[in-house]
């Protein structure tokens, strides 16, 4: 073997997995099992006195995920991962090991809408308390800032426009004001951008989007940066003081730059509970090794569908960064140079009626909640996914009445413009 360091389709198909040790399996194997047998009395002892890593039970880790964690670390750049049950089930275990009752976090307005449903509501229950901060002005989250502050949560490709954040930019406020930075990559990926070269400290995703790929499995992961110092200021106490449930341990102390993926785990995913499947695991991993192919594919056709649209005489405006003529270009260009991504809004001229009209009449386009599917997928914002929101809200999180947001698939690019064609024309 050569010593050059494996690139990133190669890692996308090999990393973190190995032949089956017992029977050559080459794919890995859903191991479809609860519990692990211990070695013997002692090797059970250090097992739950966190002295060895091992198997115990699946709520805490599992082999099948295992493999998921080590490849999406590597994708991502980061030291470890934990792969959890859903993208919102990473957001509430990160949150629990930064935050204390009262605490708040600086959260981008535009985000996600069940994100913004998450953080208002469930969260808010817990005592932590979001504030909201324009991603297109950096001043507004230094602004922000308070001794109360424990995180910052941004996309890197903003839903639901399709905008690109200036990591970076944002990564500067939270290194001043001592929290770290959690990069929400669903809809870039690693493949398009890799949040922690930018200054990320934590990434998360939401796998049931362009990571597993084909719109059947739900799935979440957490991605340890390791360049967060947890020890600074006695801010975070899950990570730096002795822990009781741990024989006293300090966690930081002990995992050194993996730390924050240890108390995902050990105190996160073991005491809340929201395990991945190992056949869900499987599937992410299988959706992965494709992850390359498909990206550039979905990003070639939304540049396509993106510049139809915005020649259509019916409709008022496109938000897709890809196009020179967008005000998130140039982010795009530096952040994002292999393509804008596949999620994007355009609004109509025709307002909330003609939204609504179009999604009824597109018939390749499936009108569902959901994006990062092979499949194109359309929604209408303003009826759906943010309808909860006040008219002033739904405007400023980029779901106006007259939003229509469209995840491009990897179909013929001709029939994706053929069914807007019928669909905006009749
Ligand atoms: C879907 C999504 C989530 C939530 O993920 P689930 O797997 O549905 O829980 C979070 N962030 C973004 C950007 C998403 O698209």
């Amino acid at each position: 073997m050569s010593d050059r360091l494996p690139g990133f389709s190669t890692l996308a198909v090999h990393a973190g997995a190995q032949p089956d040790p017992t029977t050559g399996a080459r794919a890995t194997p859903i191991y479809q099992t609860t519990s692990f047998v211990f070695n013997d009395a002692d090797h059970a002892a250090s097992l739950f006195g966190l002295q060895a890593f091992g198997n115990i039970y699946t709520r805490i880790g599992n082999p099948t995920n295992a493999v998921l964690e080590e490849r999406v670390a590597a994708l991502e750049g980061g030291t470890a991962a934990l792969a959890v049950a859903s993208g919102h089930a990473a957001q509430v275990v990160v949150l629990q090991q930064l935050l204390q009752p009262g605490d708040e976090f600086i959260a981008a307005r535009k985000l996600y809408g069940g994100s913004i449903n998450q953080f208002t509501h469930a969260f808010k229950s817990f005592g932590w308390n979001v504030v909201w901060a324009d991603p297109d002005d950096t001043a507004s989250f230094e602004r922000a800032v308070t001794p109360r502050t424990k995180a910052i949560f941004i996309e890197s490709i903003a839903n639901p426009a399709g905008s690109i954040t200036d990591i970076e930019a944002i990564s500067t406020v939270a290194r001043k004001a001592g929290v770290p930075l959690i990069v929400d990559n669903t809809l870039a990926s690693p493949y398009l951008i890799r949040p922690i070269d930018h200054g990320a400290d934590i990434v998360v995703h939401s796998l049931t989007k362009f990571l597993g790929g084909h719109g059947n499995s739900l799935g979440g992961i957490i991605v340890d940066a390791g360049t967060f110092d947890w020890s600074t200021g006695g801010k975070y106490p899950m990570l730096s003081e002795p822990r009781p449930e741990y024989h006293g341990i300090r966690l930081q102390e002990t995992f050194g730059n993996f730390a924050f993926a240890i108390a995902c785990r050990v105190l996160g995913l073991r005491d809340l509970g929201p395990a991945l499947s190992p056949f869900n695991a499987f599937m992410i991993l299988t959706g992965i090794e494709t992850l390359p192919l498909r990206m550039q594919k979905h990003c070639d056709n939304a540049k396509a569908v993106a510049e139809y649209l915005a020649g259509h005489p019916a409709v008022a405006s496109v938000s897709y960064a890809g196009l020179p003529s967008d005000k998130y270009n140039q982010l795009a260009r530096k952040y994002a140079p292999r393509g804008a991504g596949a999620v994007f809004t355009f609004s109509l001229k025709g307002g909330y009626d003609a939204g609504v009209s179009l999604v009824s009449k597109l018939q390749l386009f499936s009108h569902l909640a959901n994006v990062g599917d092979t499949r194109s997928l359309v929604i209408h914002p303003a009826s759906t996914t943010h309808s909860q929101l006040d008219d002033a809200a739904k405007i400023k999180s980029g779901a106006g009445p007259d939003v229509v947001r469209i995840s491009v698939g990897i179909e013929d690019k001709e029939d994706l413009i053929a069914d807007l064609e019928q669909a905006l024309g009749a």
